[in-house]
């Protein structure tokens, strides 16, 4: 199908959402399974909500993702590439309002002169008799002269399409048959407002149709736009689309997903250190599955296996705990140059913002990567795994080098035999294999468990209880440090143990 064209056509009202990037993705990934062309459009007749910085924010995550589209804006520095341009609708204006004129000069929508005061009385009149909001008609059949006497009261007209009685039904590439009466869609249609502007329903067929878009893949939240949208294209003489929703993103709760109880921006996402792999990859799981048991897909790999017909209908919910586990999965999968690459910004800012006393560079990062590539969930994680390297002191809670077991005195004095064990090998024996050794052999000749003491040293040297593997931890900080921190962590007890 070398003819196919979708789109995505977000709004710059707010960063970068989810479902927009999940939406994004199916697009893309239809697109690229039938050898389709992508576009962007970006739709920014909200000019009260759109903000340049937004427009930035949502083309940035979008080519972060790696979802390139074939046509769209300039951004990034580059072009604005497409035969069907421009592809942002405040520069598109003229078209709508031309489509708009050859409507009403085909009586296909008219003039309407009520006030907001009159559409306001009607709204309250059909909620106190129980009815559904929906226009009322006044100005549907007004005659030429009519018209005259309203405009000249001064009274600016919006332009209402024509809703006719009937049944809009379509086949929804996901949800199979739908029907929808038209008496449900809330009367005649603003299509552009009093002021000139035009509304989304109308912006979004003109476009679609003069960018020739053969498949529109969107949220399941505009199914019931979809009727209107229909009846648009028909009334301008485009050929309909054809149309797939998308299941709705849930909460864990199954309610829709929301910034109140969910992390929605696709930014959020990058500033914690999720990889863009490990995004597309979890995304495409809401709503598709391979149908086999592989979780770790690539973008590529997805795109040839996506099947639009695959796709749930039910809600997606979204786990962020898969996604975690997904994201440690890619992470292990990086090249070592690249995943140096990507964990320095996150240790630069740790050091920036005085979490660490120092920046490693590439070379030492390059270095802890066997301590750390499968024990983090996401970038971010790094300062809190290795901080302990690359910070002069350590806070160090004197209750954490107790272990259960274990009374103040023996963490004491585990930590001095400790420390006495390691000074006594010399330089040659501080590795891995002869320094676990050394501790085992202190443990045993105390009997107490490795474990314990393992503990009691972990803390002393890291300040925490989960880390990387404590003998390999021990070379990466050296033996002048090592000492330093145990002797410093034994007379910590000695200070606290109660005479
Ligand atoms: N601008 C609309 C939105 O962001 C596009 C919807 C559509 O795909 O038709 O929701």
């Amino acid at each position: 199908m070398p003819d196919v064209r979708v789109r995505i056509a977000p709004s710059p009202t707010g960063p970068l959402h989810i479902g927009t990037a999940r939406t994004a993705l199916f697009n893309y990934l239809y697109a690229r399974h039938v050898g389709g062309t992508f576009v962007l459009r970006l739709e920014d007749t909200d000019q009260a909500r759109s903000t340049e910085g937004f427009e930035r924010d949502i083309l940035e995550h979008l080519h972060w993702l790696g979802l390139a589209w074939d046509e769209g804006p300039a951004a990034g520095g580059r072009a604005e590439r497409g035969p069907h341009g421009p592809y942002r609708q405040m520069a598109r204006l003229p078209l709508y309002a031309e489509a708009a004129a050859r409507l009403v000069a085909e009586d296909r929508a008219y003039p309407c002169y009520c006030s907001p005061d009159e559409l306001e009385a009607d709204r309250r009149a059909q909620e106190a008799s129980r009815q559904p909001p929906r226009y009322v008609g006044r100005c549907a059949t007004l005659t030429a002269a009519e018209r005259a006497a309203r405009e000249a009261e001064g009274r600016r007209p919006a332009v209402r399409f024509r809703i006719e009685p009937g049944v809009v039904a379509f086949d929804d590439l996901i949800r199979g048959r739908v029907e929808i009466d038209t008496a449900a869609l809330g009367g005649d249609l603003v299509i552009v407002r009093a002021d000139g502007t035009p509304l989304y329903h109308f912006t979004v067929v003109v476009d679609d149709a003069a960018m020739g878009i053969t498949h529109v893949i969107r949220g399941e939240d505009h199914l019931s736009n979809t009727p209107k949208h229909i009846l648009l294209f028909r009334a301008l003489g485009h050929p309909v689309p054809a149309f797939a929703h998308l299941p709705l993103i849930l909460n864990p709760d199954r309610t829709k997903m929301s910034k109140r109880k969910s992390q929605t921006a696709v930014r959020d996402y990058v500033a914690e250190g999720f990889v863009r792999e490990a995004l597309v990859n979890y995304l495409a799981y809401l709503g598709w599955s391979p149908g086999t048991e592989e979780d770790v897909l690539p973008l590529a790999e997805i795109a040839a296996r996506f099947d639009l017909a695959a796709v749930q209908k039910g809600g997606a919910v979204f786990d962020r705990a898969r996604l975690e586990w997904l994201n440690g999965q890619w992470i292990r999968r990086l090249a070592d140059d690249d995943l140096v690459e990507r964990l320095a910004p996150f240790l630069e800012a740790d050091w920036a913002a005085g979490r660490i006393d120092r920046n490693p560079g590439p070379a030492e990062i390059a270095a802890l990567l066997p301590l750390v590539r499968e024990r983090l969930p996401v970038l971010g994680a790094i300062g809190e795994l290795v901080g302990f390297l690359f910070s002069d002191a350590v806070a160090i809670d004197p209750a954490l080098l107790v272990p259960k077991r274990w009374e103040r005195a023996t963490a004491r004095a585990g930590l001095a035999e400790a420390s006495r064990a390691i000074d006594a090998a010399g330089p040659e024996g501080f590795a891995v294999g002869p320094l676990e050794g050394a501790l085992r052999g202190v443990a045993g000749a105390n009997g107490w468990k490795a474990g314990d003491l393992f503990m009691a040293v972990r803390v002393a040297l890291t300040g925490r209880t989960a880390t990387p593997p404590l003998f390999e931890s021990m070379v990466a900080l050296g033996r002048e440090r090592v000492l330093a921190r145990l002797d410093r962590a034994a007379r910590a007890l000695e200070a606290e143990t109660p005479a």
